[in-house]
C-alpha cells in the first residue's frame, strides 16, 4: 500500500538517483508495467546477458522477483539478485538449532558478533556511453507528484540522506539514548525514509557510525551503542516478516487472532484526526497528518491507544500508518504495531498498557511537542498541559479542543479482561 506523500517521495528520489547517474555518464531508463514483462523486453533490446537487481524481504517482492526470473531465464537472460537492504540477511542469523530467532534480545548478540560489513564502492564514471534506448517518463499522471502533507516533503536522494547522516553523527547520537524519547527536540536521525527507498545504504550508515563510536568518550558511545540497538531492531523486523510471513495477516501469536476488537467509528476517525482528548495522543497523530512522519516514543504512545484504549484493532492502525507515513515500511511497521498491540514477537506483554497521562508528562514534560501540534491547548500550564480535564478553567467548548471521548481509567480494566479472554480461551 503506497500513500501519497510517500509515493511523491520515491518518485523523487529516484529522479535523483537519474541525475547523479547522469553526472556519471551513466542513464536512467525508466519503464512502466508489470516488471516480469517489462525487464525481459528491456533486456532484448540492450542484449544483456544478465540482470542484476537488489533482493527485498517483503512477500510480494519475493513473488515478484521469482516471475522477473522465471521469464528472464525463459530467454536465455541471467538474473542475480544481492543482499542491500540489511548487513545480514534472513537466514544469516539463526539460532543454534538453525532456526529464526523470534526474541530480539539473543537475536541482537549474534548480530553484534559478527563482523561489520563495508560499503562496496561507489559507482565510477561510465566507460562507454550508456546505450540509446527510449524511456518513459518518470510518472504518467502528473497529479502523483502532489501530496497531502500540510509541510513541504524533505529533500530527497543520497545528498540528503548523507547530510543528515553526518549532521546527527555530529553531535545528537551521543544524546541519542536520552533525547529519541523526547518528540519536542530533534534528538534521532530521521533517516528511516531514506533507508526505505535505498537513498542511503545500510553499510554506509554503519561504516560511519564505527568510526564516530571510536572517537567517543563513555557517554558518546553509549548513545551509538543504543542508535545501533534501533539499526539492528529494523533488521530483526526484516527477518521476521520473512520467516514468519503470517504475521501479515495476523498475529505473530495466532491465538490472538480470536480478539474481538471494537469496530467503532467514531473512534477511530477521533484518532486518526487527532481529536481523542488525550494531548500527547492528538500531537502525535497531527503531526503524522502534516509531515509523514512520527517520533518513535510518539508511535508507541498512539499504538497502544488505539489498541488498549479503544481497543481497535492493531490492523487497522498499521494500515493508516502505511497510508501516512514516508518511511511507511512493511516489516517495522508491522513489527511496531504487533509489539505495542502485545500480539507479536518480542511483544510487550498485554497487561503493559501506556498511561497516556503519565507518557505525555514523562516524554514531553515541558508540553512543548503539544503546544506545537494542538494550539487550541497551547495556553495550558505546564502541570496539565496532558490532562486539560483537570484545569479549572479550561472548557472543551470555548477552547475547541474535544474532550476525552473514553477515560483511561475505565478503558484499562475492559481491555485486561479482552485479552483474559482470549488467554483462558486458548489455555481451556
Ligand atoms: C507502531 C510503530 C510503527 C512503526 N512503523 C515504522 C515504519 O513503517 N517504518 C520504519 O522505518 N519504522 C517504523 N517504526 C520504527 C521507528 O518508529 C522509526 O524507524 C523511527 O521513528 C524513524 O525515525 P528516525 O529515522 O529518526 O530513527 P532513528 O531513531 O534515528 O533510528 C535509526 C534507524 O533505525 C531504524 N529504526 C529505529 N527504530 C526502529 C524500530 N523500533 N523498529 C525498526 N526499525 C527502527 C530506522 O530505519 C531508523 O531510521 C515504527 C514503530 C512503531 C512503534
Amino acid at each position: 500500500m503506497w500513500g501519497a506523500a510517500r509515493l511523491a517521495f520515491l518518485l523523487r528520489s529516484v529522479e535523483v538517483l537519474g541525475k547523479n547517474l547522469a553526472h556519471l555518464g551513466h542513464r536512467l531508463v525508466v519503464r512502466s508495467g508489470r516488471s516480469e514483462e517489462v525487464l525481459p523486453r528491456l533486456a532484448a533490446e540492450v542484449r544483456a546477458e544478465a540482470v542484476f537487481a537488489n533482493k527485498r524481504y517483503e512477500p510480494y517482492a519475493q513473488a515478484r522477483d521469482r516471475k522477473v526470473a522465471s521469464a528472464l531465464y525463459g530467454q536465455g537472460v541471467g538474473f542475480e539478485l544481492s543482499k542491500d537492504a540489511v548487513a545480514w540477511e534472513e537466514r544469516e542469523i539463526l539460532t543454534q538449532a538453525g532456526n529464526p530467532f523470534t526474541v530480539f534480545t539473543p537475536y541482537s548478540k549474534v548480530w553484534r558478533s559478527r563482523p561489520q560489513p563495508t560499503p562496496v564502492p561507489r559507482l565510477m564514471q561510465a566507460k562507454e556511453p550508456a546505450p540509446e534506448v527510449p524511456s518513459d517518463p518518470l510518472v504518467l499522471d502528473p497529479s502523483v507528484w502532489g501530496h497531502p502533507l500540510r509541510q513541504p516533503l524533505p529533500a530527497a536522494g543520497e545528498r540528503a540522506a548523507l547530510d543528515l547522516l553526518e549532521r546527527f553523527l555530529d553531535g545528537p547520537v551521543f544524546r541519542y539514548d536520552t533525547a529519541r524519547d523526547l518528540p519536542a527536540e530533534d534528538g534521532t536521525s530521521s533517516l528511516s525514509p531514506y533507508l526505505r527507498v535505498g537513498s542511503i545504504g545500510i553499510r554506509t550508515v554503519l561504516a560511519r557510525l564505527r568510526a564516530v563510536r571510536e572517537k567517543a568518550d563513555a557517554p558518546g558511545q553509549r548513545g551509538c551503542d543504543v542508535w545501533l540497538t534501533e539499526l539492528i531492531w529494523r533488521e530483526f523486523y526484516q527477518q521476521v516478516l520473512h520467516n514468519f510471513p503470517h504475521v501479515l495477516k495476523g498475529a505473530f501469536r495466532p491465538e490472538y487472532d480470536a480478539i474481538r476488537w471494537s469496530d467503532d467509528e467514531g473512534h477511530f476517525q477521533a484518532w486518526c484526526t487527532g481529536r481523542t482528548g488525550y494531548p500527547i495522543v492528538d500531537a502525535a497523530m497531527r503531526c503524522l497528518a502534516a509531515t509523514g512522519t512520527m517520533p518513535n516514543r510518539a508511535r508507541m504512545i498512539v499504538a497502544m491507544f488505539l489498541t488498549k484504549d479503544l481497543m481497535i484493532s492493531w490492523q487497522r492502525g498499521e494500515r493508516w500508518f502505511m497510508q501516512q507515513l514516508l518511511d511507511g515500511d512493511l516489516a517495522a511497521n508491522n513489527g511496531g504495531w504487533q509489539w505495542s498491540a502485545g500480539t507479536g514477537t518480542d511483544a510487550a506483554p498485554y497487561f503493559r498498557i501506556f498511561n497516556p497521562v503519565t507518557q505525555g508528562e514523562k516524554c514531553d514534560p515541558t508540553g512543548a511537542f503539544v503546544r506545537r501540534w494542538v494550539p487550541e491547548l497551547a495556553k495550558l500550564p505546564d502541570a496539565t498541559i496532558h490532562q486539560p480535564w483537570e484545569e479549572p478553567f479550561f472548557s472543551p467548548a470555548r477552547s475547541g479542543y474535544p474532550d476525552r471521548i473514553v477515560i483511561h481509567a475505565e478503558q484499562r480494566p475492559k481491555c485486561l479482561a479482552m485479552f483474559k479472554a482470549v488467554k483462558r480461551g486458548t489455555d481451556a
